[in-house]
């Protein structure tokens, strides 16, 4: 064969692959973990269960923390239970502004005064936010005295955040923060949290997109969603679906749209995704359902690991505590259960108004 032909099917070999290549970004690297550092389910007996969310998320060569929990000194002393190092991480993500997420953040600063930390862009929002000052109607009649800032704002008024000296990055829609690493940005608009916005975690990789989600309050499917329209292959999923007190036929729907229209490879919910939830999951997913409880380090790879706890069912203690918060017949019973476990989410005053919170 000689050099023109040879250097002919080179070209051709390429444009093929080229053709087959997605267009997306993918990440560099697929492999790595993701440790679940704050939930109310586990077997961990070195670590505390509460109602809430955190994960340390390795993934593409980044450390990534994503939200942090219920309470500061809770989630420090799981932190290191696990022997994680909050001094080593990229960036945090806090998923949206309900405590059971956030609240762990002043434990982050006190170690990690400096890190960056994503979170979604809300007027007057606790991680601070920004207007233009021609957002309200002006007075020339008025004198100076009774005028907002002597009748000459600033162009741009700003707000503090709860964290002054935090590195806050705020976030309006749908970003990639780094290659193959996109905040998914949506809105809920579920009564009891409707306008509330929420972050979530979505890499691409090779294998597929890693999604990573808090409370899902915008609903799982309209975070799935906007995944598959990075890349339509969704390898994993994992964290709070928000079903917590979701009728049947809602779970069912759910459920069948994750595995069916979207066809999710692996599923480790956690968080409010709920008993019931979980129940349905395993047996839709077999052993694609991955256990996720506290303490649970769920390894990355293409075939999501052998040597994982796979699909095991909450313990008896957790699913009492479940039971308590999912009851839909005792308004009461619902309420003792959400106070007493911490639920600073508004699923029970939701539920206390008859309003459905999926
Ligand atoms: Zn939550
Ligand atoms: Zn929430």
């Amino acid at each position: 064969m000689n050099v023109n032909a040879t250097m002919m099917i080179a070209a051709g070999l390429a444009s093929v692959i080229s053709m087959a290549a997605p267009a997306v970004t993918a990440a560099a690297e697929s492999e790595g973990q993701i440790t679940i550092l704050y939930d109310a389910f586990g077997t961990d007996a070195a670590m505390t269960k509460d109602w809430g969310f955190s994960a340390l998320v390795e993934v593409a060569g980044k450390r990534i923390l994503f939200d942090t929990g219920d309470d500061a000194d809770i989630f420090a002393a799981n932190v290191k239970a696990k022997g994680v190092d909050l001094t080593r991480l990229d960036f945090v993500v806090l998923s949206h502004r309900h405590s059971d997420h956030m609240a762990g953040l002043s434990y982050v600063l006190s170690v990690n005064p400096m890190v960056k930390i994503y979170a979604p862009k809300e007027g007057f929002g606790i991680f601070g936010s920004s207007l233009p000052s021609s957002f309200y109607r002006k007075d020339e009649s008025l004198p100076p005295e009774m005028r907002y800032y002597g009748g000459k704002p600033p162009e741009i008024m700003k707000f503090g955040a709860a964290w002054g000296a935090a590195h806050f990055e705020l976030i309006d829609q749908t970003t990639e923060i780094a290659p193959g690493i996109s905040l998914i940005a949506l809105v809920s608009d579920a009564p009891g949290t409707r306008e509330l916005k929420e972050l979530s975690l979505a890499v691409n990789t090779p294998d597929g997109m890693i999604l990573v989600v808090g409370c899902s309050h915008p609903g799982i499917e309209r975070i799935v969603e906007a995944a598959a329209a990075i890349n339509p292959k969704i390898h994993l999923i994992a964290g709070g679906f928000h079903l917590v007190a979701a009728p049947d036929d809602v779970i069912a729907r759910v459920t069948t749209s994750l595995k069916d229209k979207f066809k999710v490879e692996n599923i480790a919910p956690g968080h409010c995704t709920g008993e019931p939830t979980f129940a349905a999951l395993k047996t839709a997913f077999g052993d694609r359902y991955l256990y996720a409880g506290l303490g649970t380090s769920l390894p990355l790879a293409p075939t999501m690991g052998s040597g994982m706890r796979r699909g095991e069912v909450p313990e008896l203690d957790d699913l009492s505590v479940y039971r308590k918060l999912a009851s839909r017949e005792d308004g009461n019973r619902y309420r003792r259960g959400a106070i007493a476990f911490g639920v600073r989410c508004t699923e029970w005053m939701a539920f206390r108004n008859g309003e459905a919170t999926v």
